[in-house]
C-alpha cells in the first residue's frame, strides 16, 4: 500500500507518525490491525509526503513521519490512497492539480473540517473520493505539532454520498481503524450542521463576548474586568481567543449552517434577556436547569 499525505502539518503529520509507529511496532497495535479486514491492502505500507515547503518534507523524513517527501504532486502517481491534509482553502485546488497524475482506482480523502462544499467541488473531479473529518486537534500547527495518539478514541467522521464507491469507504475506514479513532458515518450536510453547533458557533459566541466587553464605556470597569477574570472567563473565552485565520475559514466555508445556528442562538439570548428584564426568575431557572441536564448528553 502506498499512502500519500499532502500537507504535513498537525493533522497530516500525525497520520504519518501514527502509521509509521504501527509499521515499526505491529505487536503493540495488534488490536487495531485485527480490525482491518483481510484483503485490505495495508501490508508493505509506504508513506509518501507532499508539502508546500521543501524544508517541511525534509523534517517529515527526519522525524520518521514519511518515507519520502516532495513538493511535487506528481510524486504520488503510484499512490493507492491519498489524504489531503492542507488548509481547507486549498483542498479543492490540490485535488484539481493532482488528478491528472493518478491511476483510476486511487482513493482520495480529505480531513477538512467542513464537508458539503468540498464534496460538491471534488465529486465531479474524482469519483473515488470520500470526505472525512477527524475530530481531534491541538492549538498548535505545523509539522512540529504532529503527535502520536492524536486520534486515539476520538470521533473520525466519514461522509459518503450515494455515489461514493465501496472501495473508498473500505480503504478510508481501514485508515481510521489503524489510527485508533472511532468511525462515525453521516451525510455531509448533517456533519456541517452538527459541527457548526459544537465547534464553529462556540468560536463566534466566545469571540463575540470577548469583543463585546470592549464596548464597556467605563474605562475603570473595563480595567477591573481584566484584573478579575478567572477560571470561568478562561473557559468561556478559550475558543474565541484562538487563531483568527482558522475561525474565518470556518465562517467562510460553513456559512449557511453557522448562520442557521446563530439565528437560533440569538432567539435563546433574547429569551434570557427578556426573562431578566422582566425579573422572571422561574424562567431563568428553567433555562439553567435544562442546560445543566442537556450538557450531560454531549460527548465532551
Ligand atoms: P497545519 O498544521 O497548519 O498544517 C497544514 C500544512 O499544510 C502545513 O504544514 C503546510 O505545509 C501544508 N500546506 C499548505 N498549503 C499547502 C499546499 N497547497 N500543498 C501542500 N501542502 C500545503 O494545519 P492542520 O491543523 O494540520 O489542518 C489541516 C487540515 O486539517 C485543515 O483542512 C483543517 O480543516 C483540518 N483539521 C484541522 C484540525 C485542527 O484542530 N487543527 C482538526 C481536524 C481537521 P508547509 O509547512 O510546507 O507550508
Amino acid at each position: 500500500m502506498k499512502l500519500g499525505i499532502v500537507g504535513l502539518g498537525l493533522i497530516g503529520g500525525s497520520i504519518g507518525l501514527e502509521l509509521s509507529a504501527i509499521r515499526h511496532h505491529p505487536a503493540q497495535f495488534a488490536d487495531r490491525l485485527a480490525k482491518i479486514s483481510q484483503g485490505e491492502p495495508w501490508s508493505n505500507l509506504e508513506i509518501l509526503g507532499v508539502s508546500r515547503r521543501q524544508s517541511t518534507g525534509e523534517r517529515g523524513v527526519a522525524l520518521g513521519i514519511v518515507d519520502t517527501a516532495s513538493t511535487e504532486l506528481n510524486s504520488l502517481t503510484d499512490a493507492d490512497l491519498i489524504a489531503i491534509c492542507t488548509p481547507i482553502g486549498s483542498i479543492v485546488s490540490t485535488v484539481e492539480q493532482l488528478v491528472p497524475y493518478l491511476k483510476p482506482n486511487t482513493v482520495i480523502t480529505d480531513v477538512g473540517s467542513v464537508k458539503q462544499p468540498i464534496i460538491d467541488a471534488i465529486a465531479p473531479l474524482w469519483p473515488n473520493f470520500i470526505g472525512g473529518h477527524p475530530m481531534a486537534g491541538t492549538a498548535d500547527q505545523g509539522i512540529e505539532a504532529a503527535l502520536l495518539n492524536l486520534f486515539l478514541d476520538k470521533p473520525y467522521v466519514l461522509t459518503p454520498t450515494p455515489h461514493t464507491s465501496p472501495q473508498a469507504i473500505n480503504q478510508v475506514s481501514g485508515l481510521i481503524h489503524l489510527l485508533g479513532a472511532r468511525l462515525i458515518q453521516c451525510s455531509p450536510a448533517d456533519h456541517d450542521q452538527a459541527v457548526a453547533w459544537i465547534s464553529h458557533v462556540p468560536v463566534m459566541v466566545s469571540a463575540g463576548l470577548i469583543t463585546a466587553i470592549q464596548m464597556e464605556s467605563d474605562a475603570s470597569v473595563l480595567q477591573l474586568a481584566y484584573q478579575l477574570a478567572s477560571s470561568g472567563f478562561r473557559d468561556t473565552s478559550r475558543v474565541g481567543g484562538g487563531n483568527p485565520e482558522l475561525g474565518t475559514m470556518m465562517a467562510q466555508y460553513n456559512s449557511p449552517a453557522i448562520a442557521r445556528a446563530l439565528r437560533l442562538y440569538r432567539q435563546m439570548l433574547d429569551q434570557i434577556l427578556n426573562a431578566i428584564e422582566q425579573q422572571n426568575w422561574p424562567a431563568i431557572e428553567t433555562i439553567l436547569t435544562q442546560a445543566q441536564q442537556e450538557r450531560q448528553k454531549f460527548n465532551a
